[in-house]
């Protein structure tokens, strides 16, 4: 059903001018559809602290952000771990599963995706870069030494714009580089504001 209405919207140009800047821009977050302490089923993930197991669902959703209607594009289920001793299956692994089958699906209707600091490394970089889309992700604390480097020098840059709202009650300064991470062949840039 899902799927239906992405198309109708893409048919009916709901994206045709983008939701920020021209660019069409979606964001990825984990979240929990379903828990409980009694019912379970094959598919569910499980929690375990001391006697108590807590068996849930939970999945990686994909949604527009930005000007116009939020539009779910899709979501991914978390796998359950193959045995007991197995994990189950990680965000990151998730969200990769996510946007290669909605870039299937809808192709050309996203321009950027935004993932949080989970998704602040080269794997996933290099996964968008593979999908041809952009990414922007929330860059991790001391995630690594580019990074540690990187956010000392933008801190003695000077700013390279200033947004302010009309009645100057705030006021956000822009600072940016840019920089290579280990794996990842493209140079990145590193957005900061005040
Ligand atoms: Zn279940």
């Amino acid at each position: 059903m899902n799927d239906h209405i992405v198309k109708k919207s893409v048919e009916n140009k709901v994206f045709e001018n983008g939701t920020i800047d021209g660019y069409t821009v979606a964001a990825i977050d984990g979240t929990k559809f379903f828990g409980s302490n009694k019912k379970s089923c094959p598919a569910c993930l499980k929690n375990t602290k001391g006697q108590k197991t807590h068996c849930f669902h939970s999945g990686a959703v994909m949604s527009t952000v930005g000007n116009g209607p939020k539009l779910v594009i899709g979501f991914e289920m978390y796998k359950p771990g193959q045995d007991p001793s197995s994990k189950d299956e990680g965000e990151l692994n998730v969200g990769k599963r996510l946007i290669s089958s909605i870039l299937k699906r809808h192709k050309k209707l996203i321009d950027v995706v935004v993932y949080d600091a989970l998704a602040c490394n080269s794997v996933w970089i290099n996964h968008c870069r593979n999908l041809g889309i952009d990414t922007v992700v929330r860059a991790k604390n001391n995630n690594n030494k580019s990074l540690r480097f990187i956010k000392k020098k933008t801190n003695k840059s000077v700013e390279v714009e200033v947004w302010e709202d009309e009645r100057e009650f705030e006021k956000v300064e822009v600072y940016e580089s840019t920089f290579t991470m280990d794996n990842v062949e493209q140079p990145l840039r590193f957005v900061k504001s005040s």
